[in-house]
């Protein structure tokens, strides 16, 4: 069957000095000559410079014109690229000629999910490229790069070889029965801890990953005057949030990001939690109280000065199940460090006024994250991640029923193809068209 031929800027329709009108599939280059001046026979991967015309003959622009032949290129198909001067209403014009001489424009991860079923990347790396498009930080494009350069898929690749041999072996005994030993117990069980070994440490990097992309929600709360919002101030390093010596001044929530070691996280000041009859107040602390569910960790403040007060204990109740650290602040008022937790590893002593402790709390962030520098594959998808965990369920009931499986080797043959199969859903060697039509979706398009 005849692929149309697809057409798209691959560029963000802004003004800019260079724009990319990207053309792929069988029709590239011969809808690409109607509409720029070229030589009689081109060659190609080589850059032309010539005239972009308009369907009526006249000159829209110049710039540059080059023929990627199949299967070179990034689609596989036939692709042409034409690089116009950055002119929103002169891309738009070329994209129509291109839909008028039997181009369609293309839908979002068009280009990429044809690169995908031509074979040119597999699916992690179709991901990668949405991943990287969407990266917030320089942590989370470093990932994605390294799921593009393919890292990931090599692991996947040679836990699927382990769980190959694992397969054949048996089904070499099913079938052959005289011929071939009888398989060990011992012996698979081994391969199969080592595979499930590997996965775990992925599907342990997921939380780090997910942190990565998305940033971390720190909700700072604690009773009125405590110093939320000069912490607030202290932490973002400058006067951001309303700083004010009344009660109940902080209405609302204010948010900010900020950097801690390349994650970034977003800070949210909120209102005191207390009983009010105020009614604008009481607004701000029910949203307060949203946030703080949404919230990755709590920064429980305190006033040091005070002690750890009734009212203080009241919200710590609410909080304490949740991930958090005790802010003692005011710490430049008190003498003695406060007798007040029993013992907690996440204490920490700060003054919004002379800054100490402001680091440790950063650091302490970063060491309840659990976030460490290292160069392995990080999972940043949360499809990856999710077909991880099933992998390494079936992994454990297999080791846990091994021996009545051994003895039903048909059943123990179903349950190795299941896991490879969750692997091979990784790279994308069996999926269903739901699947691909989710990943690729959120793509923009032109890519
Ligand atoms: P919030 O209601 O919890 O947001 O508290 P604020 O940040 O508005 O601070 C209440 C009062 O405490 C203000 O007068 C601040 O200047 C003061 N304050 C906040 N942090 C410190 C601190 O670390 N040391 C001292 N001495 N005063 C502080
Ligand atoms: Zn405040």
């Amino acid at each position: 069957m005849k692929k149309d031929t697809i057409v798209a800027n691959a560029t963000p329709l802004i003004p800019s000095a260079v724009g990319i009108v990207r053309i792929s599939g069988e029709d590239a280059l011969k809808i690409g000559k109607q509409i720029f001046t070229l030589p009689q026979e081109i060659q190609e991967r080589k850059a032309y410079f010539g005239k972009i015309l308009d369907l009526d003959g006249s000159v829209l622009d110049e710039g540059l014109f080059i023929y990627f032949k199949a299967p070179k290129s990034f689609t596989g198909e036939d692709v042409v690229e034409i690089y116009p001067h950055g002119s929103v209403p002169v891309i738009k014009k070329i994209i129509e000629n291109v839909i008028t001489l039997g181009g369609r424009l293309a839908n979002p991860g068009e280009f990429t999910y044809r690169a995908f079923l031509n074979g040119k990347i597999d699916l992690t790396q179709a991901e990668a490229i949405a991943d990287l498009i969407s990266a917030k930080t320089e942590k989370a494009s470093k990932a994605a790069v390294r799921l593009l350069e393919g890292k990931l898929s090599e692991k996947i690749n040679s836990l699927r070889e382990t769980l190959l041999n694992l397969i054949s072996l048996i089904e070499a005994e099913i079938n052959f029965p005289e011929d071939v030993e009888e398989i060990d117990s011992q012996l698979i069980v081994e391969n199969l801890l080592k595979v499930k070994k590997s996965i775990d440490k992925l599907v342990g990097s997921y939380k780090k990953g997910s942190l990565i992309k998305e940033g971390i929600k720190l909700a700072i709360v604690g009773r009125p005057n405590v110093g939320k919002s000069s912490l607030f101030n202290a932490m973002v390093g400058y006067e951001r949030s309303i700083v004010s010596s009344y009660q109940g001044t902080t209405r609302d929530f204010i948010e900010e990001t900020l950097k801690i070691k390349d994650i970034p996280i977003i800070l949210l000041d909120t209102a005191g939690i207390r009983e009010t009859a105020e009614y604008v107040e009481k607004l701000g602390i029910e949203r307060s109280k949203q946030k703080i569910e949404e919230a990755d960790i709590i920064l429980f403040v305190i006033d040091g000065s005070q002690g750890f007060t009734d009212e203080d204990k009241k919200i710590y109740d609410e909080i304490k199940n949740k991930i958090h650290i005790i802010v003692i602040n005011k710490a430049d008022l008190i003498t003695k460090p406060l007798d007040i937790f029993e013992k907690s590893d996440n204490i920490i002593y700060t003054s919004s006024v002379t800054f100490q402790g402001i680091k440790d709390l950063e650091e302490k962030i970063i060491e309840i994250l659990g976030i460490t520098e290292t160069e392995d594959e990080i999972i940043i998808n949360l499809r990856h991640y999710t077909l991880l965990k099933q992998a390494i369920e079936k992994i454990e009931k297999v080791v846990e029923n091994i021996d009545f499986l051994i003895e039903n080797k048909e059943i123990l043959m179903l349950d190795l193809q299941e896991v490879l199969n969750y692997l091979e859903e990784i790279v994308g060697h069996i999926t269903t068209e739901d699947v691909l039509g989710n990943i690729f979706s959120k793509f923009c398009i032109g890519k």
